[in-house]
């Protein structure tokens, strides 16, 4: 994966979000203020226009301009986290020109732990963690199992979409959904579900 196809994934991401943005919109309209879809494919359109312009750049330059972007253009907690995910991510790459499946797995562990560190959720707390958490794990098992990148972003996608889903059944601790204590179980976690689509879309884009 070259700096050039991290320019397509991340042009995917936010088509594939703006696509949604009004099914996202509408689960943080249950539990939230019904803006998080909309933001997000605003400040993903504006990433993907930055990393347009750059010029050869390393997988670790568009994640770093991506993640600006987002920080900037999104605002608010969720903006921090959003563009922490992929600022934390883009640190632990080395600055080389194509990544291996073991970096693009390091480089989600980092923003994760970018994500977790900045908004402390847990898993279980009804988060974007949730969705990241099972789609990190997943790109390790797959990395340490050597499959083929495709297979590899597949599964992580998956895991992500499912653990998206699981947060149907958690009461949110964290973001304006805490609020709604309990009456905040049976609706799944907004920004879980733009992770899990944002994973889709990456091995959606990746070649076999
Ligand atoms: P806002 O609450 O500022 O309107 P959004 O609606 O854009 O933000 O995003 C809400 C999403 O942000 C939630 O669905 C949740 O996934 C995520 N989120 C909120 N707080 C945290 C946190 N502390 N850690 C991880 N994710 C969080
Ligand atoms: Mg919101």
């Amino acid at each position: 994966m070259d700096g050039r196809q991290w320019k397509a994934i991340i042009q995917a991401m936010a088509g594939a979000v703006n696509g949604q943005s009004e099914y996202l919109s509408s689960l943080d309209a249950t539990v939230g203020d019904g803006d998080h879809g909309v933001n997000l494919a605003r400040a993903l359109h504006e990433a993907a226009q930055q990393v347009a312009d750059l010029e050869d750049p390393t997988p670790a330059a568009v994640l770093r301009a991506t993640g600006r972007a987002v920080l900037n253009t999104m605002g608010g907690v969720s903006g921090a986290l959003f563009g922490s995910f992929f600022l934390g991510g883009s640190r632990a790459l080395p600055a080389k020109a194509a990544l291996t499946l073991y970096d693009l797995a390091a480089m989600f562990a980092a923003g994760l732990a970018e994500v977790q560190q900045r908004g402390k959720a847990q898993p279980g707390d009804k988060t974007m963690v949730d969705a990241l958490a099972p789609a990190v794990a997943a790109l390790q098992t797959a990395a340490e199992a050597n499959l083929p990148l495709k297979e590899a972003l597949l599964r992580a996608a998956e895991a992500a979409r499912g653990g998206a889903e699981a947060t149907r059944d958690m009461v949110a601790r964290y973001g304006r959904a805490r609020f709604l204590g309990e009456r905040s179980l049976g609706y799944q976690d907004a920004g879980a579900t733009s992770m899990a689509v944002m994973l889709a879309a990456l091995a959606d884009e990746v070649g076999d």
